[in-house]
């Protein structure tokens, strides 16, 4: 089976060093394998994606020396897609309208998950008709206990027993989008083939519940590859404002964009950087 991998940016901000890193690892074990490495620019969130990053983001990669098979995927294009998958799972009942605020779960919540506060759940039995746009959650309970038990691979952290229960009734389409990330990002990786899912380890636990998806929605299984993140010595999250420039800058001022990516493929970071350890994001069931 031929190797597919994807760089699925969100273009609500500039690329910096750990997206480099990200699409670095995805493009090269793609070519390794004799492969396929596809970019697929994740611009459903109308609110913060904008035209400029989504260049951007491809500019950055030209200029880091990583070429992508095809043209790049927009998933503003799949929403018709991610609204049809969400109207099979509403027909199943597992899914439910929801009208609550962050405050109100924040305040109700008594878990904190993956995602921040697990929804407690309110609307699940209330099952209201929404005459307006709603959010729509995945009822946990009921879906994996369609589901049955189910396991995904990671080629460095193994086999893994899915425990989308982590994140309690997840979001699948937000008012203001008919895909969340979860239900997006898991129909369109099957759409598009891709055999690898490469990303960082801050959406490990993510994959739980992309799991699940794929067993309820009839989607092929692809296996996972969640590298290590690129963070500042102290612990802290990459982030620009503490000093690590987004690689539009680097560019802009002529730096070599394939020398930072041979130094960031031998391991090499700027001072004040290192890799993340493996093994910490691992929610290992
Ligand atoms: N679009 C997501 C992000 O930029 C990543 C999606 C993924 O790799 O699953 O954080």
């Amino acid at each position: 089976m031929t190797c597919v991998t994807r760089f699925a940016p969100s273009p609500n901000g500039p690329l910096h060093l750990g997206h480099a890193f990200s699409a670095i690892v995805a493009h090269d074990l793609a070519r390794e394998r004799g492969g396929r490495f596809l970019v697929r620019i994740e611009d459903i969130d109308g609110a913060r994606s904008r035209r400029e990053f989504a260049e951007g983001a491809l500019a950055d990669l030209a200029w880091l020396g990583l070429s992508h098979d095809g043209e790049a995927i927009r998933q503003s294009d799949r929403i018709a897609s991610h609204a049809a998958a969400l109207e099979r799972l509403r027909a199943r009942g597992l899914v439910y309208p929801c009208r609550c605020t962050r405050a109100e779960i924040a305040a109700a919540a008594r878990e904190s998950g993956p995602d921040g506060p697990v929804y407690p759940g309110t609307c699940r039995n209330v099952r209201f008709v929404p005459d307006g746009p709603v959010a729509w959650r995945l009822d946990m309970a009921r879906a994996m206990a369609e589901a049955g038990p189910l396991t995904w691979d990671d080629e460095i952290a193994g086999r893994q027993v899915a425990s989308p229960d982590l994140f309690g009734d997840v979001v699948l389409a937000r008012k203001d989008a008919p895909g969340s990330y979860h239900l997006a990002v898991t129909l369109d990786d099957a759409a598009d083939g891709v055999t690898l899912v490469t990303r960082g380890l801050d959406l490990f636990a993510a994959s739980h519940v992309h799991r699940l998806l794929q067993a309820l929605l009839g989607l092929p299984v692809p296996t996972w590859h969640h590298h290590a993140l690129i963070v500042e010595v102290d612990g802290g999250k990459l982030a620009k404002r503490r000093g690590s420039p987004a690689l539009a800058d680097r560019r802009l001022a002529g730096e070599d964009g394939r020398a930072l990516a041979d130094r960031l493929r031998a391991g090499l970071l700027p001072e004040g950087l290192a890799f993340s350890p493996l093994a910490n994001a691992a929610h290992k069931a």
